[in-house]
Parts: structure tokens; sequence; C-alpha cells
């Protein structure tokens, strides 16, 4: 695509829609928006513009398109593929100030807010409904940033990630044009499903300035267990049997002897170093809870399990989900100055136990260090390899790997992605994986931005 260099008047024109307090040339702000959490390399947008309504991204993305400029939307950048760099300059719209709940409507279950709100901040506010917005990347992520990535967590096991809790969009589209896909029922069969397209395009096909989200109750009780392994095949197993007898956990997550040892180090948590099973299990009563729990350890210990501890207090229970979510921070703390490349990999649950095997056997083979945890009751396992990216011996190692252990996902009938997006880094995957759909998906973007101005340089190599 050939864009435009961005001006002078671009500015101009910015500056007297938005107000010279909302758009910024200054050094730190294009640093701030030229690197998201991943390894990939910086990009620097030519200004950043802080939208505060739907009307003023409509005009931006209208004169945008008109000059060939391209737009990128931003929500806090905790993207771990490159999704949000500005890989060809031009505008980066970021809706931080665009984060208003608009309306909780409790009585049908759904809230109405902005973009920009951050999904912990807004559950705070939700919960005095009794009731929370169940994707749960981690990081306080935006509700756009969530959509643009389709977003999913710990309780993604039970509730869905965020294309399933998304009920109705605010889009506008690379002319400018707002269109309002979805509605508010609780099913529809009516027509093509632009509210799905929209999630997980990742800012390329309309950038989403508002969101009718779907909301559960806050479970009345729960309850947490710990669950360790002589082997990680005997922990693979058991999440499988667990999810194949129908107990139907809140949370399921693996993690590997490496991960439980950095979590130890970094939050002296004092747990067994095995691998591990944080489970969890949410209800009504204590006693249907106890019952699950009990089914659960039975699992396991056919499974030959080393350890179970059941019935984890709340303040435990939290603790165990912050060093769940705090994993990745504590690996990068753990290795100091090394670099990180997180894989993401998805595969059907019975191929959950080879894909784990696989993954640890070919990063062993290229004597690579990594760290292998994730959302084993989704099938969705995360590898982080650390190592020194400026060391090109290094590198091509990793890369071998990497397109090893993707492949082989792909193979099984999985995915290169199972929640963090393709951005930058999982492009190279997207033929492979899609085959002859990737024609199509080409051929909805450029009927959708036909001047390639939205988030260009994503999704497709
Ligand atoms: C420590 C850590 C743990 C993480 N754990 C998880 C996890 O468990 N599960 C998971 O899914 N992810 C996880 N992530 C990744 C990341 O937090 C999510 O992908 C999150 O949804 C990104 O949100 P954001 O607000 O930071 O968006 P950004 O990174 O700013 O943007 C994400 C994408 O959405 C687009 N976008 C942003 N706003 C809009 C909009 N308004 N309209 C259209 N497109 C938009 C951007 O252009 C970009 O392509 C983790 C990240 C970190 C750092």
């Amino acid at each position: 695509m050939d864009y435009q260099p961005f001006t002078e008047e671009d500015f101009l024109f910015l500056k007297s829609l938005v107000g010279e307090e909302r758009v910024s040339r200054g050094q730190s702000n294009l640093t701030i928006h030229s690197h998201d959490e991943s390894f990939h390399a910086g990009y620097f947008p030519d200004v950043v513009v802080w939208p505060k309504k739907t009307e003023e991204v409509s005009t931006i993305l209208s004169h945008a398109n008109k000059r060939k400029i391209p737009v990128t939307p931003w929500g806090v950048g905790t993207s771990l593929e490159g999704n949000p760099l500005p890989m060809y300059k031009g505008i980066v719209l970021d809706f931080d100030q665009m984060d208003k709940i608009l309306a909780i409507r409790a009585e049908d279950f759904q809230v109405d807010v902005q973009a920009g709100v951050k999904y912990q901040d807004m559950n705070k506010a939700l919960r005095w409904n009794g009731l929370f917005f169940a994707p749960d990347p981690g990081a306080n992520a935006t509700i756009g940033g969530m959509i643009g990535n389709n977003a999913s967590g710990v309780r993604t096991v039970k509730y869905g990630g965020t294309r399933d809790n998304v009920a109705k969009l605010t889009v506008v589209l690379a002319n400018g044009d707002v269109i309002h896909p979805g509605n508010f029922a609780q099913k529809s069969s009516s027509g093509y499903d632009l509210v799905h397209l929209i999630i997980g395009s990742e800012g390329t096909l309309g950038i989403v300035t508002e969101a009718t989200l779907k909301l559960a109750g806050i479970p009345e009780r729960f309850s947490a267990a710990v669950a360790t392994f002589p082997t990680v095949k005997q922990a693979t197993q058991a999440v499988y049997d667990i999810m194949g007898l129908g107990l139907g956990p809140a949370a399921l997550e693996l993690l590997d002897v490496s991960t439980i040892k950095v979590i130890n180090n970094e939050a002296q948590a004092g747990l067994k170093e095995a691998p591990t099973l944080f489970i969890e299990f949410t209800g009504t009563s204590d006693v249907a809870l106890n019952e699950d729990v009990k089914f659960a350890e039975t699992i396991c210990a056919d499974n030959g399990s080393s350890g179970f501890q059941a019935g984890v207090g709340r303040d435990e229970r939290n603790r165990l989900w912050e060093n769940r979510h705090k994993a990745y921070e504590y690996i990068k703390r753990s290795n100091p100055g090394q670099d990180f490349m997180i894989l993401d990999t998805a595969v059907p649950l019975s191929k959950y136990q080879e894909m784990v095997e696989f993954a640890v056997e070919t990063i062993e083979k290229f004597r690579i260090k990594g760290y292998a945890f994730g959302h084993a009751g989704d099938g969705n396992l995360h590898l982080v390899i650390a190592g020194d990216f400026s060391d090109a011996a290094f590198c091509k190692k990793r890369d071998e790997a990497n397109f090893e252990i993707v492949s082989h996902a792909i193979a099984m009938g999985g995915t290169a992605t199972g929640e963090h997006g393709v951005g930058i880094g999982k492009r190279k995957f997207m033929s492979l994986e899609h085959g002859e759909s990737l024609n199509l998906m080409k051929q909805i973007k450029k009927m959708m931005d036909p001047n390639g101005i939205l988030n260009p340089g994503k999704m497709f190599e």
C-alpha cells in the first residue's frame, strides 16, 4: 500500500477537531505507543490522538481514509504479538479517555461501555450488582483491546472468551461510517454475524468505540485446589479426565516445574516444585462444591498425583490466581537482561498432552530455556522462551523451535494463537492454518478497508 506522509495540515486538522490537549507529537508519547509487551521491534507513530466520542473517531477515520494515512487503535498496549504497533506510522488512537461505563442493565445481565474502559475497573463497579464480565486476561486490559485480540483467561473454560460475551458493538469503519451490529437479545439467527467478525480482527476491519457485554452472576461459593504430579504427562491426563467426566471447573491451569520454581522464588509461594494443576470450582452450595472437589481429587489420584491440597481459603485462592496471572512477569524478573517470546498454541483437548510433551521436547532438543504453563482446560499452552535475542545463533534456534511447535499444533487440528492474536509474530502461520479460507479473509479486509489504513501490516504478511 502507498501511504501518504502525515503533514502539518493533518496535525492542524486533528488539533482543531479534538483540541491541543488530546493530540501529541511529543517524543515520550510516541515512544510509549511504539512498543507493546512483546519482543517485537518498536514502530513510532507520527501522532497520538485521545478521542472522547464516536463522532471524533468517525471524523478522524474519514479524513485519514481520504488522505491514505494509517490509523492504529490502542488500548493499553499489553499485547504479546505486536498487535497495536503502528508499523506504517500514521495516527495512533489511544482509547484511554473513552473509559466510561454508559449503563449497567443488571436486569438483562448486560453492561454498555466505551471501548477504553479497563475490565478490572469495570468489574469493581459491577460487583455492587453481583455481576462480572468473565474473560480475564490478567493484565488490566481495555475492552477494546480484548475485543481486538479476542482475549480470554483462566475462567474461559467455564464462561468462554471475549467472543462469547459480547452482544453488540458500535464500530467505526475505515471510511468513517458508523455501524451498530448485534442486539440485546440472548441469541439471534439474524443475518451475517458482524459482531463476531469484528471481534479478533485486531483493529484491521473497524474501530470499536462502544460495546454491550454479557455478564455473569458472581458465584456464591468457590473452592480451589492445587494438585501436583510426578510428570507433566500425568498432569495433562488428569486435565483430560476432569473435563471428560463433566466436572465443569471454573478454572483449570497447568504450570510446569520451572514455572512453579519461579513463582516460589519471586513470591515465596511455598508451592511443591512439581508439575501442578490449579483448579477452581464455583457454585451455590458447599455440599455440591465438596463433591466436585472430592471427585477431582479421585481423578488426580487415579493419575498418580503426588499431592492434592483442597479447600484453599479465599486469601490463599486469591494469592494463587495472582501468582498465576503474574507468572509471565515473574519469569521476566527472574531472567534479568534476557528477552522473551511467548507461544500461545491451542489444540483439541485430546491432543493437549501431546502438545505439551512436544513443546517441552522441542525446546530441550534445541537447548533453549523455556517455561510451560497455560489454560489447560481450554487446551491452550503458553511456552515462554527466554534468551538473548541480539544473538543471531540463538534467534535461529528460537525461530526453528517456534516453527516446529506451532506447525505441530496446527497439524493436530489446533491454532497458532489461542488468545494473543496474530499481530506480527503469527502472520507466517496464517496460510498453514487457514488454507484457502485465508483468501476470503483477505477479500473481506480489502472490501472493508480498500485503502488499507486500519492497523496495516498485521494479520497478513
Ligand atoms: C502479563 C500479561 C498476561 C497476559 N495474559 C493474557 C491472558 O491470559 N489471556 C489473553 O488473552 N491475553 C493475555 N495477555 C495479552 C493482553 O493483555 C490481551 O491481548 C489484551 O486483550 C490486550 O488489551 P489492551 O487493552 O492492552 O490492547 P492493546 O494491546 O492496546 O491492543 C490489542 C489489539 O486490539 C486493537 N484495539 C485496541 N483498541 C481497539 C478498539 N477500540 N477497536 C478495535 N481494535 C482495538 C489494537 O490495535 C491491537 O491490535 C497478557 C499480557 C500480559 C502483559
